[in-house]
Protein backbone atom coordinates (compact mmCIF):
# COMPACT_ATOMS: atom_id res chain seq x y z
CA UNK A 1 0.00 0.00 0.00
CA UNK A 2 1.43 3.47 -0.64
CA UNK A 3 1.75 5.59 1.76
CA UNK A 4 -1.38 7.96 0.85
CA UNK A 5 -3.37 4.80 0.57
CA UNK A 6 -2.58 3.87 3.71
CA UNK A 7 -3.20 7.67 5.64
CA UNK A 8 -6.54 7.55 3.65
CA UNK A 9 -7.01 3.43 4.75
CA UNK A 10 -6.58 4.84 8.35
CA UNK A 11 -8.74 7.52 8.44
CA UNK A 12 -12.20 5.87 6.70
CA UNK A 13 -11.54 3.31 9.98
CA UNK A 14 -10.84 6.04 12.25
CA UNK A 15 -14.38 7.27 11.22
CA UNK A 16 -16.18 4.16 11.30
CA UNK A 17 -15.23 4.43 14.90
CA UNK A 18 -14.39 0.86 15.08
CA UNK A 19 -11.39 1.17 17.75
CA UNK A 20 -12.14 3.94 19.72
CA UNK A 21 -14.44 2.62 22.18
CA UNK A 22 -12.70 2.08 25.77
CA UNK A 23 -13.15 -1.90 25.20
CA UNK A 24 -10.73 -1.16 22.03
CA UNK A 25 -8.63 0.82 23.59
CA UNK A 26 -7.90 -1.45 26.42
CA UNK A 27 -7.73 -4.70 23.95
CA UNK A 28 -4.89 -2.68 21.80
CA UNK A 29 -2.76 -1.82 24.94
CA UNK A 30 -2.91 -5.72 25.85
CA UNK A 31 -2.09 -6.43 22.28
CA UNK A 32 0.91 -3.97 22.31
CA UNK A 33 1.88 -5.58 25.78
CA UNK A 34 1.85 -8.63 24.30
CA UNK A 35 4.16 -8.12 21.33
CA UNK A 36 6.60 -7.13 24.30
CA UNK A 37 6.38 -9.70 26.20
CA UNK A 38 6.49 -12.51 23.62
CA UNK A 39 9.47 -10.99 21.71
CA UNK A 40 11.89 -9.54 24.58
CA UNK A 41 14.59 -11.58 23.49
CA UNK A 42 14.04 -10.00 19.57
CA UNK A 43 14.06 -7.12 20.29
CA UNK A 44 16.53 -6.87 22.51
CA UNK A 45 18.94 -8.68 20.00
CA UNK A 46 18.05 -6.14 17.23
CA UNK A 47 18.74 -3.21 19.73
CA UNK A 48 21.92 -5.34 20.26
CA UNK A 49 23.02 -5.50 16.49
CA UNK A 50 22.14 -2.23 15.73
CA UNK A 51 24.50 -0.42 18.67
CA UNK A 52 25.79 -2.94 21.16
CA UNK A 53 23.74 -1.67 23.87
CA UNK A 54 23.78 -4.20 27.03
CA UNK A 55 20.58 -7.06 27.57
CA UNK A 56 20.12 -5.30 31.11
CA UNK A 57 19.74 -1.56 29.58
CA UNK A 58 17.19 -2.51 26.78
CA UNK A 59 15.13 -4.51 28.87
CA UNK A 60 15.37 -1.70 31.06
CA UNK A 61 14.71 1.06 28.79
CA UNK A 62 13.01 -0.16 26.17
CA UNK A 63 10.67 -2.67 27.56
CA UNK A 64 9.99 -2.68 30.78
CA UNK A 65 9.40 1.11 31.32
CA UNK A 66 6.26 0.36 28.49
CA UNK A 67 5.19 -2.14 29.88
CA UNK A 68 5.04 -0.21 33.25
CA UNK A 69 2.97 2.47 31.31
CA UNK A 70 0.53 0.68 29.51
CA UNK A 71 -0.65 -0.57 33.03
CA UNK A 72 -0.76 2.98 34.04
CA UNK A 73 -3.07 3.38 31.39
CA UNK A 74 -4.96 0.34 31.65
CA UNK A 75 -5.72 1.24 35.49
CA UNK A 76 -6.64 4.64 34.97
CA UNK A 77 -8.15 4.88 31.35
CA UNK A 78 -11.91 4.54 32.31
CA UNK A 79 -11.49 7.61 34.88
CA UNK A 80 -9.05 9.70 32.13
CA UNK A 81 -11.55 9.33 29.31
CA UNK A 82 -14.78 9.88 31.45
CA UNK A 83 -16.81 13.64 30.45
CA UNK A 84 -15.89 16.16 32.90
CA UNK A 85 -18.99 17.53 34.64
CA UNK A 86 -18.13 21.04 35.21
CA UNK A 87 -19.70 24.08 36.88
CA UNK A 88 -21.80 26.36 35.71
CA UNK A 89 -21.10 30.17 34.79
CA UNK A 90 -23.53 33.03 35.38
CA UNK A 91 -23.55 33.49 31.65
CA UNK A 92 -25.08 29.70 31.04
CA UNK A 93 -27.08 29.22 34.32
CA UNK A 94 -29.50 27.12 34.06
CA UNK A 95 -27.72 24.57 32.45
CA UNK A 96 -25.51 21.64 32.70
CA UNK A 97 -21.94 21.90 30.95
CA UNK A 98 -19.24 18.85 30.04
CA UNK A 99 -15.99 18.67 28.92
CA UNK A 100 -16.01 15.28 26.37
CA UNK A 101 -12.16 13.55 26.06
CA UNK A 102 -12.32 12.59 22.07
CA UNK A 103 -9.58 11.10 20.13
CA UNK A 104 -7.96 13.40 17.91
CA UNK A 105 -7.68 10.99 14.68
CA UNK A 106 -4.96 9.51 12.68
CA UNK A 107 -1.60 10.44 14.26
CA UNK A 108 1.86 10.34 13.00
CA UNK A 109 4.71 9.29 15.86
CA UNK A 110 8.16 10.04 14.41
CA UNK A 111 10.89 8.30 16.63
CA UNK A 112 14.58 8.48 17.08
CA UNK A 113 17.37 5.97 16.95
CA UNK A 114 18.54 5.73 20.52
CA UNK A 115 15.93 4.79 22.15
CA UNK A 116 14.15 3.11 19.08
CA UNK A 117 11.37 1.13 20.27
CA UNK A 118 10.70 3.04 23.33
CA UNK A 119 10.65 6.21 21.44
CA UNK A 120 7.89 5.17 19.04
CA UNK A 121 5.53 2.89 21.56
CA UNK A 122 5.81 5.48 24.51
CA UNK A 123 3.97 7.96 22.65
CA UNK A 124 1.79 5.25 20.70
CA UNK A 125 0.47 3.98 24.28
CA UNK A 126 -1.14 7.55 24.68
CA UNK A 127 -2.38 7.50 21.16
CA UNK A 128 -4.00 4.10 21.54
CA UNK A 129 -4.97 4.34 24.54
CA UNK A 130 -7.12 8.13 24.00
CA UNK A 131 -8.25 6.09 20.81
CA UNK A 132 -6.42 7.24 18.05
CA UNK A 133 -5.06 4.79 15.10
CA UNK A 134 -1.56 5.79 14.39
CA UNK A 135 1.36 5.33 11.93
CA UNK A 136 4.84 4.94 12.93
CA UNK A 137 7.88 6.10 11.60
CA UNK A 138 11.23 4.36 13.37
CA UNK A 139 14.30 6.29 12.58
CA UNK A 140 16.55 4.24 9.89
CA UNK A 141 19.69 4.90 11.92
CA UNK A 142 18.65 1.46 14.02
CA UNK A 143 17.82 -0.70 11.32
CA UNK A 144 17.34 -4.18 12.66
CA UNK A 145 15.20 -2.84 15.17
CA UNK A 146 13.18 -0.84 12.42
CA UNK A 147 12.93 -3.46 10.56
CA UNK A 148 11.45 -5.75 13.53
CA UNK A 149 9.02 -3.08 14.93
CA UNK A 150 7.74 -3.42 11.60
CA UNK A 151 7.32 -6.74 11.39
CA UNK A 152 6.36 -7.00 14.93
CA UNK A 153 3.41 -5.01 13.96
CA UNK A 154 2.24 -6.53 10.95
CA UNK A 155 1.69 -9.79 13.05
CA UNK A 156 0.14 -8.32 16.14
CA UNK A 157 -2.15 -5.46 14.77
CA UNK A 158 -4.69 -4.68 12.19
CA UNK A 159 -3.29 -2.07 9.18
CA UNK A 160 -6.51 0.00 10.04
CA UNK A 161 -5.22 0.34 13.76
CA UNK A 162 -1.58 0.74 13.63
CA UNK A 163 1.30 0.11 10.53
CA UNK A 164 4.34 0.94 10.31
CA UNK A 165 5.96 2.74 7.84
CA UNK A 166 9.92 2.08 7.48
CA UNK A 167 12.78 4.72 5.58
CA UNK A 168 14.42 8.28 5.81
CA UNK A 169 14.06 11.55 4.55
CA UNK A 170 12.28 11.11 1.27
CA UNK A 171 9.41 8.85 3.77
CA UNK A 172 9.53 11.04 6.42
CA UNK A 173 9.10 14.13 3.87
CA UNK A 174 5.82 12.20 1.97
CA UNK A 175 4.75 11.16 5.33
CA UNK A 176 4.44 15.18 6.13
CA UNK A 177 2.48 16.07 3.56
CA UNK A 178 -0.32 13.96 4.69
CA UNK A 179 -3.61 15.10 6.53
CA UNK A 180 -2.69 13.77 9.59
CA UNK A 181 -4.52 14.44 13.05
CA UNK A 182 -1.34 14.99 14.95
CA UNK A 183 2.32 14.54 14.65
CA UNK A 184 3.86 13.17 17.54
CA UNK A 185 8.23 13.68 16.71
CA UNK A 186 11.67 13.28 18.69
CA UNK A 187 14.72 14.15 17.66
CA UNK A 188 16.73 17.18 16.83
CA UNK A 189 15.72 20.60 16.79
CA UNK A 190 16.58 21.00 12.90
CA UNK A 191 14.45 18.28 11.92
CA UNK A 192 11.85 19.55 14.63
CA UNK A 193 11.74 22.48 12.57
CA UNK A 194 10.93 20.76 9.40
CA UNK A 195 8.33 18.66 11.32
CA UNK A 196 6.74 21.85 12.61
CA UNK A 197 6.72 24.05 9.31
CA UNK A 198 5.29 21.46 7.23
CA UNK A 199 2.54 20.62 9.83
CA UNK A 200 1.84 24.78 9.68
CA UNK A 201 0.79 23.86 5.88
CA UNK A 202 -2.17 22.16 7.04
CA UNK A 203 -2.81 23.26 10.54
CA UNK A 204 -1.58 19.97 11.88
CA UNK A 205 -0.99 20.38 15.73
CA UNK A 206 2.78 18.63 16.99
CA UNK A 207 4.15 17.60 19.86
CA UNK A 208 8.17 18.19 19.64
CA UNK A 209 10.35 16.01 21.95
CA UNK A 210 13.83 17.69 20.86
CA UNK A 211 17.04 17.64 22.54
CA UNK A 212 19.99 20.22 23.43
CA UNK A 213 22.37 20.57 25.99
CA UNK A 214 21.40 19.73 29.61
CA UNK A 215 24.07 21.08 32.31
CA UNK A 216 24.58 19.01 35.46
CA UNK A 217 25.36 22.17 38.38
CA UNK A 218 27.13 21.01 41.01
CA UNK A 219 27.26 23.52 43.98
CA UNK A 220 29.97 23.84 46.79
CA UNK A 221 27.35 22.45 49.12
CA UNK A 222 27.16 19.04 46.82
CA UNK A 223 27.83 15.63 48.10
CA UNK A 224 30.88 15.13 45.31
CA UNK A 225 30.90 11.42 45.66
CA UNK A 226 27.57 11.24 45.13
CA UNK A 227 27.03 14.00 42.20
CA UNK A 228 30.08 12.20 40.70
CA UNK A 229 28.41 8.57 40.63
CA UNK A 230 24.88 10.37 39.50
CA UNK A 231 26.10 12.72 36.55
CA UNK A 232 28.24 9.54 35.50
CA UNK A 233 25.61 7.14 35.87
CA UNK A 234 23.59 9.75 33.65
CA UNK A 235 26.29 9.97 30.96
CA UNK A 236 27.60 6.31 30.54
CA UNK A 237 24.04 4.76 30.00
CA UNK A 238 23.45 4.11 26.43
CA UNK A 239 27.16 5.63 25.99
CA UNK A 240 25.73 8.97 26.41
CA UNK A 241 23.13 8.81 23.43
CA UNK A 242 20.34 10.57 25.56
CA UNK A 243 18.18 13.76 24.96
CA UNK A 244 18.29 14.47 28.62
CA UNK A 245 22.17 12.71 29.22
CA UNK A 246 23.93 15.40 31.37
CA UNK A 247 25.49 17.47 28.45
CA UNK A 248 28.04 19.36 30.56
CA UNK A 249 29.00 19.79 34.15
CA UNK A 250 28.74 23.08 35.48
CA UNK A 251 30.84 23.21 38.97
CA UNK A 252 31.73 25.57 41.87
CA UNK A 253 34.96 26.42 41.51
CA UNK A 254 36.02 25.33 45.05
CA UNK A 255 35.05 21.92 44.66
CA UNK A 256 36.57 21.08 40.98
CA UNK A 257 39.41 19.57 41.73
CA UNK A 258 37.35 16.76 44.29
CA UNK A 259 34.80 16.18 41.29
CA UNK A 260 37.25 15.30 38.67
CA UNK A 261 39.42 12.56 41.48
CA UNK A 262 36.26 11.14 42.22
CA UNK A 263 34.87 10.65 38.50
CA UNK A 264 38.05 9.15 38.33
CA UNK A 265 37.48 6.50 40.57
CA UNK A 266 34.11 5.79 39.60
CA UNK A 267 34.49 5.49 36.15
CA UNK A 268 37.28 2.18 37.24
CA UNK A 269 34.71 0.98 39.52
CA UNK A 270 31.87 1.26 36.70
CA UNK A 271 33.93 -0.54 33.91
CA UNK A 272 36.93 -1.54 35.44
CA UNK A 273 38.71 0.78 32.39
CA UNK A 274 36.91 -1.87 29.86
CA UNK A 275 35.39 -0.21 27.03
CA UNK A 276 35.90 -1.56 24.23
CA UNK A 277 35.39 -5.12 24.75
CA UNK A 278 32.73 -3.38 26.76
CA UNK A 279 29.59 -6.41 27.63
CA UNK A 280 28.47 -3.27 30.02
CA UNK A 281 28.64 -0.69 27.48
CA UNK A 282 27.14 0.89 24.07
CA UNK A 283 28.51 1.57 20.99
CA UNK A 284 28.27 4.70 18.78
CA UNK A 285 25.10 4.29 16.53
CA UNK A 286 27.11 4.68 13.47
CA UNK A 287 30.36 5.89 11.97
CA UNK A 288 29.30 9.42 11.23
CA UNK A 289 28.89 9.81 14.88
CA UNK A 290 31.83 8.24 15.54
CA UNK A 291 33.68 10.40 13.86
CA UNK A 292 32.24 13.68 15.03
CA UNK A 293 32.72 12.98 18.55
CA UNK A 294 36.41 11.79 18.24
CA UNK A 295 36.77 15.75 16.63
CA UNK A 296 35.39 16.72 19.49
CA UNK A 297 38.07 15.32 21.69
CA UNK A 298 40.85 16.06 19.20
CA UNK A 299 39.54 19.41 19.29
CA UNK A 300 39.55 19.11 23.25
CA UNK A 301 41.65 19.46 26.43
CA UNK A 302 40.92 15.87 28.03
CA UNK A 303 41.07 15.46 31.67
CA UNK A 304 40.70 11.85 31.59
CA UNK A 305 40.06 9.36 29.36
CA UNK A 306 39.59 9.77 25.19
CA UNK A 307 40.25 6.08 24.20
CA UNK A 308 38.33 5.50 20.69
CA UNK A 309 38.27 2.32 18.92
CA UNK A 310 36.99 2.63 15.25
CA UNK A 311 36.61 -1.21 14.60
CA UNK A 312 33.64 -1.90 17.53
CA UNK A 313 32.42 2.11 17.73
CA UNK A 314 33.55 2.33 21.53
CA UNK A 315 34.37 5.95 22.80
CA UNK A 316 35.66 6.00 26.55
CA UNK A 317 33.95 8.22 28.76
CA UNK A 318 35.71 11.45 28.84
CA UNK A 319 36.16 14.32 31.20
CA UNK A 320 36.85 17.13 28.97
CA UNK A 321 38.39 21.07 30.13
CA UNK A 322 36.07 23.46 28.92
CA UNK A 323 34.68 27.19 29.03
CA UNK A 324 31.66 28.60 27.61
CA UNK A 325 33.66 29.33 24.26
CA UNK A 326 34.88 25.56 23.59
CA UNK A 327 34.02 24.15 20.45
CA UNK A 328 32.48 21.23 22.21
CA UNK A 329 29.83 23.92 23.92
CA UNK A 330 28.06 24.34 20.46
CA UNK A 331 26.19 21.29 19.93
CA UNK A 332 24.60 19.04 22.07
CA UNK A 333 26.97 16.05 22.13
CA UNK A 334 25.24 13.08 22.45
CA UNK A 335 28.38 10.76 22.89
CA UNK A 336 29.76 10.16 26.11
CA UNK A 337 31.99 13.50 26.59
CA UNK A 338 31.61 15.07 29.81
CA UNK A 339 33.30 18.78 29.34
CA UNK A 340 33.58 20.43 33.43
CA UNK A 341 33.24 24.37 33.37
CA UNK A 342 33.44 26.05 37.11
CA UNK A 343 31.68 28.98 38.17
CA UNK A 344 32.83 31.44 41.34
CA UNK A 345 29.20 32.48 42.12
CA UNK A 346 25.23 31.38 41.47
CA UNK A 347 24.13 34.61 39.56
CA UNK A 348 27.01 34.18 37.30
CA UNK A 349 26.15 30.38 36.30
CA UNK A 350 22.33 31.55 36.47
CA UNK A 351 22.88 34.59 33.65
CA UNK A 352 25.15 31.95 31.58
CA UNK A 353 22.22 29.33 31.13
CA UNK A 354 19.62 31.64 31.21
CA UNK A 355 21.20 33.48 27.69
CA UNK A 356 21.13 29.88 26.21
CA UNK A 357 18.50 28.21 24.38
CA UNK A 358 16.68 26.20 27.19
CA UNK A 359 17.46 22.46 27.48
CA UNK A 360 15.13 19.88 27.86
CA UNK A 361 17.10 18.55 31.50
CA UNK A 362 18.36 20.27 34.16
CA UNK A 363 20.65 18.87 37.09
CA UNK A 364 21.41 20.33 40.40
CA UNK A 365 23.74 18.81 43.19
CA UNK A 366 23.38 21.04 46.09
CA UNK A 367 22.12 20.39 49.97
CA UNK A 368 20.64 24.28 49.70
CA UNK A 369 16.98 24.44 49.65
CA UNK A 370 17.30 28.19 48.45
CA UNK A 371 19.64 27.19 45.95
CA UNK A 372 17.02 24.57 44.62
CA UNK A 373 14.44 26.95 44.92
CA UNK A 374 16.77 29.97 42.95
CA UNK A 375 17.61 27.79 39.96
CA UNK A 376 14.00 26.13 39.72
CA UNK A 377 12.44 29.46 39.75
CA UNK A 378 14.85 31.65 37.77
CA UNK A 379 16.38 29.04 34.76
CA UNK A 380 13.92 27.93 32.01
CA UNK A 381 14.05 24.20 31.16
CA UNK A 382 12.28 21.42 30.63
CA UNK A 383 11.80 18.88 33.61
CA UNK A 384 14.77 17.64 35.75
CA UNK A 385 16.49 16.17 39.32
CA UNK A 386 18.21 17.55 42.29
CA UNK A 387 20.66 15.14 43.32
CA UNK A 388 19.71 13.08 41.03
CA UNK A 389 19.87 12.74 36.72
CA UNK A 390 17.72 11.08 34.11
CA UNK A 391 15.43 9.82 36.75
CA UNK A 392 12.71 12.27 36.08
CA UNK A 393 11.11 10.37 33.11
CA UNK A 394 11.05 7.10 34.24
CA UNK A 395 7.80 8.37 36.57
CA UNK A 396 4.64 8.52 34.86
CA UNK A 397 3.16 10.97 36.79
CA UNK A 398 5.65 13.87 35.72
CA UNK A 399 5.09 15.46 32.36
CA UNK A 400 7.84 15.19 30.15
CA UNK A 401 9.02 17.74 27.47
CA UNK A 402 11.05 20.85 27.07
CA UNK A 403 10.83 24.16 26.36
CA UNK A 404 11.70 26.37 23.26
CA UNK A 405 14.36 25.23 21.37
CA UNK A 406 14.23 21.56 23.46
CA UNK A 407 10.49 21.01 22.15
CA UNK A 408 6.99 22.00 23.10
CA UNK A 409 3.90 19.44 24.58
CA UNK A 410 4.72 16.73 26.85
CA UNK A 411 3.73 13.08 27.78
CA UNK A 412 4.00 10.24 29.61
CA UNK A 413 1.11 8.82 32.18
CA UNK A 414 -2.01 11.13 32.05
CA UNK A 415 -0.16 13.68 29.99
CA UNK A 416 0.02 11.35 27.34
CA UNK A 417 -3.70 10.50 26.98
CA UNK A 418 -4.37 14.62 27.25
CA UNK A 419 -1.44 14.76 24.16
CA UNK A 420 -3.46 12.85 21.65
CA UNK A 421 -7.28 14.36 23.15
CA UNK A 422 -9.11 16.96 22.11
CA UNK A 423 -11.25 18.47 24.56
CA UNK A 424 -14.95 18.99 23.30
CA UNK A 425 -16.90 21.08 25.46
CA UNK A 426 -21.05 20.70 25.76
CA UNK A 427 -23.57 22.68 27.03
CA UNK A 428 -27.18 21.51 27.54
CA UNK A 429 -29.50 23.97 28.21
CA UNK A 430 -33.10 23.16 29.57
CA UNK A 431 -36.36 24.04 27.69
CA UNK A 432 -37.71 25.58 30.62
CA UNK A 433 -37.51 28.79 31.66
CA UNK A 434 -36.54 30.65 28.88
CA UNK A 435 -37.06 34.31 30.30
CA UNK A 436 -37.16 37.36 27.55
CA UNK A 437 -34.57 38.65 29.53
CA UNK A 438 -31.62 38.24 26.54
CA UNK A 439 -33.67 38.24 23.42
CA UNK A 440 -34.34 41.76 21.22
CA UNK A 441 -35.55 43.97 21.39
CA UNK A 442 -33.05 45.19 24.02
CA UNK A 443 -34.33 48.19 26.34
CA UNK A 444 -31.97 50.46 29.18
CA UNK A 445 -33.91 48.49 31.64
CA UNK A 446 -32.44 45.50 30.20
CA UNK A 447 -28.92 46.83 30.14
CA UNK A 448 -29.77 48.22 34.24
CA UNK A 449 -30.59 44.58 35.33
CA UNK A 450 -27.91 43.15 33.80
CA UNK A 451 -25.33 45.03 35.37
CA UNK A 452 -27.00 44.86 38.92
CA UNK A 453 -26.69 40.88 38.29
CA UNK A 454 -23.33 40.53 37.23
CA UNK A 455 -22.38 42.88 40.88
P1 LIG B 1 16.89 13.38 13.81
O1 LIG B 1 16.19 14.68 14.00
O2 LIG B 1 18.03 13.34 12.89
O3 LIG B 1 15.86 12.25 13.28
C1 LIG B 1 14.62 12.00 13.89
C2 LIG B 1 13.63 11.50 12.85
O4 LIG B 1 13.46 12.47 11.83
C3 LIG B 1 14.08 10.21 12.16
O5 LIG B 1 12.99 9.32 12.14
C4 LIG B 1 14.48 10.67 10.76
O6 LIG B 1 14.18 9.71 9.78
C5 LIG B 1 13.64 11.91 10.54
N1 LIG B 1 14.32 12.90 9.69
C6 LIG B 1 15.66 13.14 9.62
N2 LIG B 1 15.91 14.15 8.74
C7 LIG B 1 14.72 14.53 8.24
C8 LIG B 1 14.31 15.52 7.27
N3 LIG B 1 15.18 16.30 6.65
N4 LIG B 1 12.98 15.62 6.99
C9 LIG B 1 12.08 14.82 7.63
N5 LIG B 1 12.42 13.88 8.53
C10 LIG B 1 13.71 13.73 8.84
O7 LIG B 1 17.28 12.89 15.28
P2 LIG B 1 18.09 11.59 15.70
O8 LIG B 1 19.49 11.72 15.26
O9 LIG B 1 17.33 10.36 15.34
O10 LIG B 1 18.02 11.71 17.29
C11 LIG B 1 18.86 12.53 18.03
C12 LIG B 1 18.17 13.80 18.49
O11 LIG B 1 16.92 13.51 19.04
C13 LIG B 1 18.95 14.51 19.58
O12 LIG B 1 18.86 15.88 19.38
C14 LIG B 1 18.20 14.13 20.83
O13 LIG B 1 18.35 15.02 21.92
C15 LIG B 1 16.79 14.08 20.33
N6 LIG B 1 15.97 13.21 21.17
C16 LIG B 1 14.99 13.77 21.91
C17 LIG B 1 14.24 12.96 22.75
C18 LIG B 1 13.14 13.52 23.62
O14 LIG B 1 12.37 12.73 24.14
N7 LIG B 1 13.03 14.82 23.77
C19 LIG B 1 14.50 11.59 22.82
C20 LIG B 1 15.51 11.06 22.03
C21 LIG B 1 16.25 11.87 21.19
Amino acid sequence: MTIQKLVEHQKKSFQKGDFSSLSKRKESLNTLKKLLQENEQEICSAIREDFGKPYFESYTSEIATILHEIDHHLKNLDKWAKPDQVGNSIFTFPSRNKVYKKPLGTVLIIGAWNYPVHLTFQPLVGALSAGNNAILKPSELAVQTSALIKDLVEQYFSPSILAVVEGAVDETQELLSQPFDKIFFTGSSRVGKIVMKAAAEQLIPVTLELGGKSPAIVHSDANIEIASKRIWWGKTMNAGQICVAPDFVLIHQSVKKKFVEVSQQVLSQFYNNDYITGENYTQIINYDHFERLENLIEQSEVIHGGTTNRETRFIEPTMIQADWDSVIMEEEIFGPLLPILTYKNLDEAKERLIKRNSPLALYLFTESQDVESEIIEQVPFGGGCINETISHLTNPNLPFGGVGHSGMGAYHGKYSFDCFTRLQSVLKKPIWPDPDFRYPPIDTDKLKWLKKLLK
